[in-house]
């Protein structure tokens, strides 16, 4: 009875307020979410929108005022203790103790959770970060990326059937965010879950199979990423006319719109070209001076998405 759930992560009507002295910040409001067993689910939103806080309740670190969360199919509040065996939450900060090397830190960790010596992991762990060759060597030796991944074999540790990375590529330069993202998709690839937060939308859309855009506590947007990127696809393009036309039926489908002296006019570039649309407008004789072309990517359709909310 195991795997015996869908969801690896289901919340319903999640909320919760931080309250100090006189003011009250409503952190997660009527929060729901469902993250597929054997996915990749991004977590996105700008600072202060609640991801840090889902993430707490899941790892036990903040207790929610109400709502349901459960964990593999085991409810938070029920099973407690079962439940957070099931995940592995990687912290964003590098608070690693220098003076402890990867193998003495994992066999700690073991030991927090209880795992008895022979049942333990770490040398295969170690093999599977690519840190074997420095398990003897102090933390403080070890360079940035190495660090990384030394905290994502600390979440291991347990063999969680999930595992949460908060913001796992923030400040990390180019070369080692590719090898980070080979990493996370490989971990994913053997059967465990992924739950990951991130502020880059090019690493949502790297890794992510769904997406859910959360802002001010709430969802803003829950789509796959594919969905997502349909919307990405769609270009305006701004014909300045020269005089006042009758628009030609062919071009309805571009939703065209006149406004200022331009002409307005959005298509899927996946389907369209530019060019048959001023095909279309040199038969029908539309003269024009100037054209101007607008792409949109995540981060609009993110920003767009967050303002309207
Ligand atoms: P994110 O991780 O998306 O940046 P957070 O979950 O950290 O967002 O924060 C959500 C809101 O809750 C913010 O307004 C933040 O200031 C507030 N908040 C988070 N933790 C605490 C806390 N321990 N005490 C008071 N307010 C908090």
């Amino acid at each position: 009875k195991m795997s015996d759930y869908i969801y690896s992560i289901e919340a319903k009507e999640v909320n919760k307020t931080f309250k100090k002295k006189t003011k009250e910040t409503i952190a997660l409001n009527n929060f729901n979410i469902e993250i597929k067993k054997g996915s990749i689910h991004g977590l996105l939103g700008p600072n202060g929108a609640g991801k840090s806080t889902f993430i707490n309740i899941l790892g036990g670190l903040v207790k929610k005022d109400n709502g349901n969360v459960s964990i593999c199919g085991l409810d938070i509040d029920k099973n407690s203790k079962k439940s957070k065996f099931k995940i592995g939450i990687v912290p964003q900060e590098l608070n690693i103790d220098p003076f402890f090397t990867p193998y003495e830190l994992l066999e700690l960790q073991a030991g927090l959770y209880g795992i008895k010596k022979i049942k333990r992991k770490t040398n295969e762990i170690l093999s599977n970060v690519g840190l074997i060759d420095q398990k003897n060597s102090y933390a403080r030796t070890l360079s940035g990326g190495m660090r990384r991944r030394l905290l994502v074999a600390k979440a291991l540790v347990h063999s969680p059937e999930m595992l949460i990375l908060d913001e796992p590529t923030a400040g990390v330069d180019v070369d080692l965010r590719r090898s980070l993202w080979n990493y996370i998709k490989e971990i994913n690839k053997s059967g465990t879950t992924i739950c990951l937060t991130t502020h880059y939308l090019e690493e949502a859309e790297e890794l992510c199979d769904r997406i859910t855009i959360i802002n001010n506590g709430q969802i803003i947007k829950d789509d796959t990423k594919n969905n997502l990127l349909k919307l990405i696809s769609n270009k305006t393009v701004l014909f300045q006319i020269q005089s006042n036309i009758i628009l030609p039926n062919e071009l309805k489908i571009f939703n065209p719109n006149i406004e200022d002296g331009y002409l307005k006019m959005t298509y899927d570039k996946n389907s369209t070209s530019l060019k048959e649309i001023i095909d279309i407008l040199n038969k029908k004789n539309i003269l024009f001076n100037e054209i101007k072309t607008y792409e949109s990517d995540l981060e609009d359709i993110f920003l767009k998405l967050v303002q309207s909310s």
